[in-house]
């Protein structure tokens, strides 16, 4: 079987567990619970389950090509970017201290990271791409930029809220996005895949891209009820995670 309907397959499961995921909370943050088992430290978490997909899809790449000044390595630069921040940076910024997450849950992640890096590092290496597709990567890259700002600011300011001890103390956020949906740092990550996989234009960014959305609209679904359900207050009008829509 060959690499592109391998991954076709991957992107399959993750759409036919699009409906089981819609339905069970991913216990972590405000949803975790006992019920998973054996639990790890939140920040040693992140930190480890991010850390194949900061390592593998550059790893994949620059072992598996040797043409480095390329709009290739440009790409590969850029999910270098987002993960140094998801990987190291964010982990340590978060207000989490003594929370704990179930370890299933950054199994699972490390397995998807690990899948997922190794199929964006080999498309990234084995992808042509000349400036004859610029106005897609040019468009691309605009949109990936502005989901990264958007997911950055969004997490800070979902970070500023807490209180430095008091890790189960939630707040309603408020102003730019905010204002619109529940969870704009998501909004941001969706956005900055989408511009990713129209960058890159290969079956893996785009399985990438799809499977965002599936962990991430229920994780928002989630947030926004829960949000709903705590905060008598909470504005009627906020979507969950797409302005007007969702
Ligand atoms: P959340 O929005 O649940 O939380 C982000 C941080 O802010 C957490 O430390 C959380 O604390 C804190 N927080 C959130 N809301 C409030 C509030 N109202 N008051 C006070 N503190 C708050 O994001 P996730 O932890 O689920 O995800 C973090 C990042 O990882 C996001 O940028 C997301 O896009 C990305 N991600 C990407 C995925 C993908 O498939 N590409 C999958 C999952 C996440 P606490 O943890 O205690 O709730």
């Amino acid at each position: 079987m060959d690499n592109t309907t391998l991954t076709i397959i991957w992107t399959v499961i993750g759409i036919i567990l699009f409906p089981i995921i819609l339905k069970n909370k991913a216990p972590y943050g405000r949803h975790t619970t006992k019920k998973w088992g054996k639990t790890i430290s939140n920040k040693a978490g992140w930190i480890i389950m991010e850390l194949p997909a900061l390592l593998i899809c550059p790893l994949f790449y620059f072992t598996n090509t040797t043409n480095l000044p390329s709009l290739n390595t440009f790409f590969v630069g850029l999910w270098i970017i987002h993960y140094i921040n998801r990987t190291i940076i964010f982990p340590f910024r978060i207000k989490t201290k003594g929370k704990k997450m179930p370890l299933a849950i950054a199994l699972s992640a490390i397995f998807f990271n690990t899948i997922n890096g190794v199929i964006n590092g080999y498309f990234l290496s084995v992808t042509d791409y000349s400036l004859s597709n610029s106005p897609l990567i040019i468009a691309g890259f605009f949109i990936f930029f502005i989901g990264l700002v958007l997911n950055i600011h969004s997490d800070n300011k979902l970070i500023s809220l807490r209180e430095n001890t008091q890790v189960n103390n939630y707040t309603i956020p408020k102003g730019g996005l905010f204002n619109k949906i529940s969870c704009p740092n998501y909004f941001g990550e969706l956005t900055e895949w989408f511009g990713f996989a129209i960058m890159t234009f290969n079956i893996g960014s785009l399985s990438f891209f799809v499977w965002t959305f599936i962990n991430l609209v229920p994780r928002a679904l989630s947030h926004h009820n829960w949000y709903k359900i705590n905060f008598e207050n909470y504005p009627k009008n906020r979507k969950a995670i797409i302005p007007y829509i969702l």
